[in-house]
């Protein structure tokens, strides 16, 4: 097991209130497996990858839980281990390389200051010499044409689907074990996400890196995973083999969010799941499914379900199975 991820809770807190939004969530992520978190935005999804990294914002705070990486609870990890973690084993793609990439450096110094800090990690002071043919190469595996104009240039001088080939780059540079990708096609185009999709699943796949793929793309998921994890605000609703999870959905949750997308539903488009997610300053107390789900039964609104396993591959959270 890479990584495993035990009753996570993450509140933000602010003078007047606490957000209390992931509520004791867990995962897991085998050597080699490419992993899929689905559902709504505000879910709780990217709050979920911060946290792997810890990098949540500064009013973020981890009351309990554990998060368990290649034998090591990060969250007791001093800085230095933190650091060599983020430069050398775990990249990230976020959905926007607007914010990520720093709008003042031009991508040679980006790159060249990644690259740099990986190598002096492992003992090594590369020269300027090295840190170009490095720069060079990581464009020409995320296939940007002319490398030596992108080096040159400043983040709004490329593309969006330029700037995100540079994100997967820089993602690549660290991600020697574990690739976490946030939404990474949301502000594209739908023929340059097919690209993108396409050379993640590419360069994970020569790499043979485990993945976190967060999206609310159902398809996309489908597509690139082995494994799915359905999370609704901030509580893991259901857990098993992408297949088994997108042709036996069990908890109400996907199962309505799998009939609401088109493209995966077998009845056509569908309505929508009526609702929102709940208030994080005061989410039900039960179920947080329950204010919403079609099978409500009074136990579900005072006492949140357990880990149910339904068969040798599949787990829900939800009173029905109990
Ligand atoms: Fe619905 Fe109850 Fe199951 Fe929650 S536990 S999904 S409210 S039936």
């Amino acid at each position: 097991m890479l990584l495993e991820i035990n009753d996570l809770h993450v509140y933000y807190k602010s003078y007047w209130y606490i957000l209390k939004v992931l509520n004791g969530v867990w995962l897991r992520v085998d050597k080699g497996e490419r992993v899929g978190i689905i559902g709504e935005s505000g879910s709780g999804k990217t709050t979920l990858l911060k946290s792997i990294l810890k990098i949540l914002p500064q009013n973020g705070i981890i009351p309990r839980g554990e998060i368990r990486y290649d034998g090591k609870n990060i969250l007791k990890l001093g800085d230095n281990e933190l650091t060599k973690i983020r430069r050398k084993e775990i990249g990230i793609i976020f959905q926007d390389p607007m914010a990520a990439l720093n709008p003042v450096f031009t991508i040679k110094e980006q790159l060249y200051d990644i690259i740099k800090h990986k190598m002096m990690i492992e003992g090594h002071n590369p020269s300027s010499k090295e840190l170009h043919e490095q720069a060079v190469k990581i464009l020409n595996d995320v296939r940007l044409p002319d490398p030596e104009r992108v080096l040159k240039s400043y983040p709004f001088q490329l593309s969006g689907g330029m700037r995100q080939r540079v994100m997967i780059a820089m993602a690549l540079i660290s991600a020697e074990k574990l690739l976490l990708a946030d939404e990474p096609t949301t502000n594209l185009d739908v023929t340059i996400q097919d690209q993108i999709l396409k050379l993640i699943h590419k360069l994970v796949t020569e790499k043979n890196l485990s993945t976190i793929l967060v999206s609310h793309a159902l398809g996309m998921v489908y597509q690139m995973t082995d494994r799915v994890f359905v999370l609704y605000a901030g509580d893991i609703m259901e857990e098993a083999g992408t297949n088994e999870l997108f042709n036996h959905p069990k908890h109400p949750y996907t199962q309505l969010l799998i009939s609401s997308t088109p493209r995966l539903s077998s009845v056509g488009v569908g309505e929508g799941i009526k609702g929102k997610i709940p208030d994080y300053r005061n989410p039900p107390p039960g179920c947080r499914f329950a204010p919403r789900c079609p099978y409500v039964m009074d136990k579900c609104i005072n006492m949140k379900p357990g880990k149910i396993q339904v068969n040798r591959d599949h787990v829900v959270s939800c009173y029905l199975y109990d």
